[in-house]
């Protein structure tokens, strides 16, 4: 779809009175009408519980090879995992700040702080190319599923791989886990930039001899350009970051693993225990991947929520229409330039769009400004630097306390909330350079002081 006919745009906004808001560019809660029981739900998925723990297995052959090649993953034996942190301090001052309690625990999932890349792309990225790698390995029959993985850290593998290239689309953070990763393994890899990517970025990855490719349009440009090229060259793998199952299932292992921190934290989930889990969304992969596999654990005791910047909307569009993968942010007038780079998409995965949506409970947006006050105020209270991107979900409990009651309501929630855990995926931040990160500070800390003049 292109520009939309003004006629055509009316009936829309007839249909979906909701419109009006997000052309606006207001801030909008929404809450999904075709959510579903999980049982119903997952009849209609194209993946499994299996599926997931394929990946999980997966991931566990190539620890070996992870602790021996990125050191800072020792301690945790080559698994690549986040902290689960309680953040009781920000939780008052949200409080303070909207003007609502908010019942239940408040907990933030630091994937800000995951090694490697820092970022939710940790997960999805790396395993994608893991995965591409032992395929390779296995058809030249150079690896079996005996073999210890630290192996892959020689000469031998890396010239292997050299003869094979990777390219990618991103927004940055994409870009930096798939760079690192598939230079370490030994191949060719290129990354397309849009134009939000930040120059620490594109700087980092080309200190690691990727090859960066930058663009003056958006994402969806630079995953175009990026597919055209693997095209055209039969040795070139590319990470289709609109469609890829696997990049998904990547991301949906981090269900298990936060299963296992709730328990060491003591915290129940079940019938009267409800999970609230706020994640920032851009094309979908990540939140739609973390989403699919909480809900195959916890099923109907987990409530999933995206979040998404009030300038690129793209999810919210794609699953409130419809129209998915066939509607841009762009066709209605937005213009999907956000300070929060991570999100700045402005056309949602279709795939992902359709997977996720018997199991969303609802998505939101946030005006930037919102994110760099959020930002200020989780360093002030917890000492934790995310950048703006992942501060998405933060907001995320208090509008469903004011905003999402119906829902609260229709799955008889409302006396069990103060029992209930939220948790907020942090999606990124630890890998910004110290300067940027004050940058982002002062920022936060200006419009907070301008709100108090
Ligand atoms: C990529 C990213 C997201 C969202 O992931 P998608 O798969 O694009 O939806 C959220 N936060 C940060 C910091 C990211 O880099």
């Amino acid at each position: 779809m292109k520009e939309i006919e003004i006629q055509e745009l009316q009936t829309w906004k007839d249909q979906y009175p909701l419109l009006n808001k997000l052309i606006s560019m207001d801030e909008v809660f929404w809450l999904n009408p075709n959510v579903e029981k999980f049982q119903t739900g997952i009849k209609k998925s194209p993946l499994t519980q299996e599926d997931v723990r394929d990946a999980e297995e997966r991931l566990k052959r190539f620890a070996p090879y992870i602790a021996k090649v990125f050191p800072e993953t020792k301690g945790s034996n080559g698994i690549i995992e986040s902290p689960l942190v309680r953040i009781p301090s920000m939780k008052q001052s949200l409080e303070q700040e909207y003007q609502q309690p908010i019942l239940g625990e408040l907990l933030l999932k630091c994937d800000s702080h995951l090694p490697i890349s820092g970022s939710i792309k940790a997960r999805g990225g790396i395993y994608e190319i893991l995965k591409h790698a032992e395929d390779l390995a296995f058809q030249h029959q150079l690896l079996t599923i005996q073999d210890d993985y630290s192996i892959l850290d020689s000469d031998r593998f890396r010239t292997f791989f050299s003869q094979y290239s990777i390219a990618v689309g991103s927004t940055g953070n994409l870009g930096l886990s798939i760079g690192i990763i598939s230079a370490k393994l030994g191949f060719n890899v290129s990354v397309h930039m849009s134009a939000d990517a930040k120059q620490w970025k594109k700087d980092l990855l080309r200190s690691k001899n990727v090859k960066v490719i930058e663009y003056e349009a958006d994402y969806s440009k630079a995953v175009e350009e990026g597919r055209i090229q693997a095209d055209s060259d039969p040795t070139c793998y590319f990470v289709d970051d609109e469609n890829s199952h696997d990049l998904f299932l990547g991301y949906a292992v981090a269900a298990s693993r936060l299963k296992k921190q709730l328990e060491e934290l003591e915290i129940t989930i079940d019938e009267n225990h409800p999970l609230f889990v706020y994640l920032p969304c851009g094309v979908g992969g990540g939140p739609g991947g973390v989403a699919f596999g909480l809900k195959l654990l916890y099923q109907d005791h987990v409530h999933c929520f995206f979040a998404e910047p009030t300038h690129s909307p793209c999810m919210l569009l794609g699953l409130m229409t419809g129209l998915h993968d066939k509607v841009s942010v762009q066709d209605l007038g937005i213009d999907n330039v956000t300070d929060a780079d991570g999100l700045a998409v402005g056309k949602p995965s279709g795939f992902v769009g359709k997977t996720i949506e018997p199991f969303l409970s609802g998505n939101y947006t946030v005006s930037d400004e919102q994110l760099y006050k959020l930002l200020k105020e989780l360093v002030d209270t917890e000492g934790i630097h995310l950048e703006p991107s992942a501060l998405a979900g933060m907001i995320g409990p208090s509008k469903l306390c004011t905003e999402g009651i119906d829902y609260l309501q229709k799955h008889s929630l409302t006396e069990k909330m103060s029992k209930g855990t939220h948790i907020i995926w942090g999606t990124g931040g630890s890998m910004v350079p110290e300067e940027m990160k004050n940058q982002y500070y002062q920022k936060g800390l200006n419009l907070a002081l301008d709100k108090q003049k």
